[in-house]
């Protein structure tokens, strides 16, 4: 007798990059820098008021956000990370039977958010390139399908989509089927052909942007993420959100990040030089590593993608490997990421 669900037993479970003491991990997709300028002092301030609810509205934080990105504040949600998000989003769109379509290989929460809600997941292969095959995203959608995803940069290939492509991709999206665009690596694109989800597509009312602050602006450890779409998908997100879930310190934290822009910016210029000088030396080794625009990169190693990452665990460097498929590497400090290239 089982108390929970049988198709639990299926269903994969998350794998966080693992936390090794001592060890350099390159395998979260975390900025290494340390929290920005004032967050520290922002949240110790902030923990004096936790025997109280945070604003369950997120009102001053939501504010600051639509100001920044120049839309008003009914079109804004936030989450427990972006990735709360997406849960949310499958609730509000979805009933049993209903199909989400997504590409694959993509971020590793999307089949299991699809798992657990009404959604049934349609996954398109990527292409040989490792990029997404948005004709073949566009055949498959059905009369069933209620969210499209686009991760752009895709996780963990690091490929991008280009604008003249959404553009034709977007075009063919039924006006009642929402395109989600994960732009969860946005700030760490630097080619200007990959549209910005919100200054090009949002204006149309099935278009929802999902972004986080775990990223860039280096938040993970306190889970906040936030998604634009028309007003009515933002208004049903927030009644489905968990209550209380952008907690008092994320919120106090995030306010204090968003006044670090051009610190965050300075940061995100390290990681991209980084990356350009890392994938050059890898690819000298490993000629096949697809292009990036995030702050990682694809290592299309198949089989050898487990073995290749014990190696590199045994050399101090934690990866993260997808075993048949490939390894994500993190772009760290520039220590950091020599000790990778000794070790590869
Ligand atoms: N989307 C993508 C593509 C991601 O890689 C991640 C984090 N791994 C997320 C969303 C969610 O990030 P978070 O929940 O930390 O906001």
């Amino acid at each position: 007798m089982s108390l929970t669900r049988p198709d639990l037993d299926a269903l994969p479970a998350y794998v966080p990059g693992r936390s090794v003491p001592g060890a350099i991990k390159l395998a979260s997709n975390e900025v290494p820098y340390g929290p920005l300028p004032g967050v520290v002092e922002a949240v110790t301030e902030a923990v004096a008021g936790v025997h109280r609810y945070p604003d369950m509205g997120v009102t001053e934080l939501r504010g600051r956000l639509a100001e920044r990105l120049g839309v008003d504040t009914e079109r804004i949600a936030t989450g427990c990370g972006s990735v709360a998000l997406f849960e949310h989003l499958f609730r509000v769109a979805c009933l049993p039977g209903d199909e989400v379509v997504y590409p694959w290989r993509s971020f590793e929460a999307y089949p299991i958010i699809g798992a657990t809600t009404a959604a049934k997941s349609v996954r398109v292969p990527n292409t040989a390139d490792h990029g997404h095959d948005l004709d073949a995203m566009a055949e498959a959608i059905t009369e069933r399908t209620r969210i499209v995803i686009v991760c752009n940069p895709n996780n963990p290939t690091g490929t991008a989509v280009r604008k003249a492509e959404l553009d034709a991709f977007i075009d063919r999206v039924p006006a009642n089927v929402i395109v989600a665009l994960d732009e969860a690596y946005r700030e760490f694109v630097t080619d200007p052909s990959v549209p910005d989800g919100l200054v090009e597509y949002g204006d149309r009312p099935n278009v929802v942007v999902l972004r986080t602050l775990s990223k860039a602006w280096g938040l993970a450890g306190l889970r906040i993420g936030y998604l634009i779409g028309s007003p009515e998908v933002a208004a049903a997100v927030r009644k489905v959100v968990t209550p209380f879930s952008t907690s008092l310190a994320a919120q106090a934290a995030a306010l204090a990040a968003l006044n670090q822009e051009p610190e965050m910016r300075r940061r995100v210029e390290l990681v991209v030089a980084e990356r350009a000088r890392v994938v050059e030396a890898v690819r000298k080794v490993h000629p096949d590593v697809p292009e990036t625009q995030a702050n990682f990169f694809w290592l299309p190693l198949g089989e050898q993608s487990a073995a290749f990452a014990a190696q590199c665990e045994r050399a101090g460097v934690i990866v993260r490997a997808f075993q048949g498929d490939g390894v994500r590497v993190t772009i760290g400090t520039p220590e950091e990421n020599d000790a990778f290239l000794g070790a590869l």
